[in-house]
């Protein structure tokens, strides 16, 4: 009988596959057991991967110092979006001396690709990539990220102020 002949014969019976994966996966097992501090897999969410300070996760949007926001409203972070998935209403501002605001700042995180053009884009620093990574939710509304969430979410603390906010406060020397 040739080799090819022999080996279709062999791949008929599965028991012999299942017995061979079963004991690999035991070794494996033993191994884990006995060697915890090596095991390439988290007990998440015990414990959590250390990404670097450079790791582009979820967006913030940044504020001013009097807490409102950053943005300008421009639409380059919108326009350079490669999936489409920044939603951008302005309005006018109160204030003569800001041109417009958004009302409303929208992104779908589900069709958002992390790439960071939205932050690059951005002439004021309005628009940040963070570390965190976590998208958790349970209905599709959950994912789309408003003003709310994205400037004023619990673990911003109050919300990130714009370096460019900063710059522009001490060159006027407030
Ligand atoms: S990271 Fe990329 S895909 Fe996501 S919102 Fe920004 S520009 Fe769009
Ligand atoms: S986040 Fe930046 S680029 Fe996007 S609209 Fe606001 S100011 Fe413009």
């Amino acid at each position: 009988m040739s080799l090819v002949h022999r080996q279709r014969a062999k791949d008929k019976w599965y028991l012999p596959g299942i017995f061979s994966g079963m004991g690999l996966t035991f070794r494996k097992m033993v191994k884990n057991l006995f060697n915890r501090e090596q095991m390439p897999t988290l007990n998440y969410p015990e414990q959590k991967f250390d990404y670097s300070p450079r790791f582009k996760g979820n967006h913030v949007l940044t504020v001013k110092k009097d807490g409102s926001l950053r943005c300008t409203a421009c639409m380059l972070c919108a326009t350079n979006c490669p999936a489409e998935c920044i939603r951008i209403t302005a309005a006018e501002h109160e204030d003569p001396t800001v041109e417009k605001y958004p009302i409303a700042y929208e992104i779908d995180i589900l069709r958002c690709v992390f790439c960071g053009f939205c932050e690059e884009a951005c002439p004021v620093d309005a628009i940040r990539m963070g570390p965190e990574w976590q998208t958790p939710g349970v209905n599709g509304s959950e994912f789309v990220y408003d003003i709310r969430h994205l400037a004023f979410r619990p673990q911003l603390k109050g919300g990130i102020v714009s370096v460019v906010d900063e710059q522009e406060r001490h060159k006027a020397g407030i």
